[in-house]
């Protein structure tokens, strides 16, 4: 893998931090921005850093060209397009590794999906962007969602997150499928693992049964999941805040402090309570 990566992997990975953008990574206050990521750079050769998103590449090129400010570096690895893309975070190019097999599950599906997705009554008329799959603003209220379990005949999945997002997948592709399949190249083990997000197209991360934290302001059709996500705990806090507050929770507080961090120490609750209340604060 890291043939195809302009980007260095740690040679032993303490953590592989999977973020969702929007509402996650990108969310917070502004303080707790600011020091997850300039604590992102500084243990870049302890912890694998992966965005997971639902924007596609083009958008995620934006994100990083706008936040040096708050100083959010370049991550290892970008899962793009709710896990259709997978590139080098560094240079933003196709990891051919990941992405041909995706591709060669595409392959057709558009030409036979677009006359009918035009048809669907509450679908915009256009796709926003079409790699490796298509997604849609849509209205909800006219949605028929029969309609879209028709479609999803073709050897596809059609997953509506945010109350507004259309995406059209090919089958068993998603955030966490894409995921596992890089975990197995990367050669981590599962309890070195953390995933944040927001919203529906991060329940199949959640669903992997790897460690996760869901942000405070969540979707509330994503909330309703959490019953049966034991592995998920979701954060008082919002954005940064909360996915710190997940690592503590996580056993990952010595790696936060910087100290030696051999393997996770476990759930810590009364860690997480503290941040959550507010006794820990950042500068
Ligand atoms: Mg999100």
């Amino acid at each position: 893998m890291q043939a195809q990566l302009a980007a260095q992997l740690p040679a032993h990975p303490e953590l592989v931090l999977v973020t969702d953008l929007d509402g996650t990574l990108l969310a917070g206050p502004s303080p707790w921005r600011r020091w997850l990521y300039r604590w992102l750079v500084r243990e870049r050769h302890r912890i694998i850093h992966v965005f997971s998103t639902g924007r596609d590449l083009r958008s995620v090129a934006r994100v990083l060209a706008a936040e040096p400010e708050l100083g959010l570096a370049a991550p290892h690895l970008v899962i793009s397009d709710v896990g259709c893309t997978v590139a080098c975070g560094l240079s933003l190019e196709l990891l051919p590794l990941a992405v041909d097999p995706i591709e060669a599950r595409w392959r057709g599906l558009p030409e036979r999906l677009l006359p009918q997705l035009a048809l669907i009554p509450g679908v915009a008329s256009q796709p926003v962007t079409a790699d490796r799959r298509l997604a849609y603003d849509v209205d909800v209220e006219a949605l028929d969602c029969s309609l879209l379990r028709e479609l999803e005949a073709h050897g596809v999945d059609c997953l509506v997150s945010g109350g507004r997002y259309l995406d059209v997948l090919p089958a068993g592709v998603n955030k966490g499928s894409t995921l596992m399949a890089l975990l197995a190249w990367l050669e981590v083990a599962p309890e070195r693992v953390l995933t944040a997000g927001d919203s529906l197209n991060d329940l199949a991360m959640f669903e992997t049964g790897l460690a996760s934290v869901m942000m405070a302001a969540s979707e509330p059709e994503l909330v309703a999941q959490l019953p049966r996500l034991p592995a998920t705990y979701q954060a008082r806090a919002e954005g940064c805040q909360g996915i710190v507050e997940g690592l503590h929770h996580f056993g990952f507080t010595a790696l936060l402090e910087g100290r030696p961090c051999d393997r996770p120490s476990g759930p810590s609750q009364s860690l997480a309570q503290e941040l959550a209340s507010g006794a820990r604060g950042v500068r």
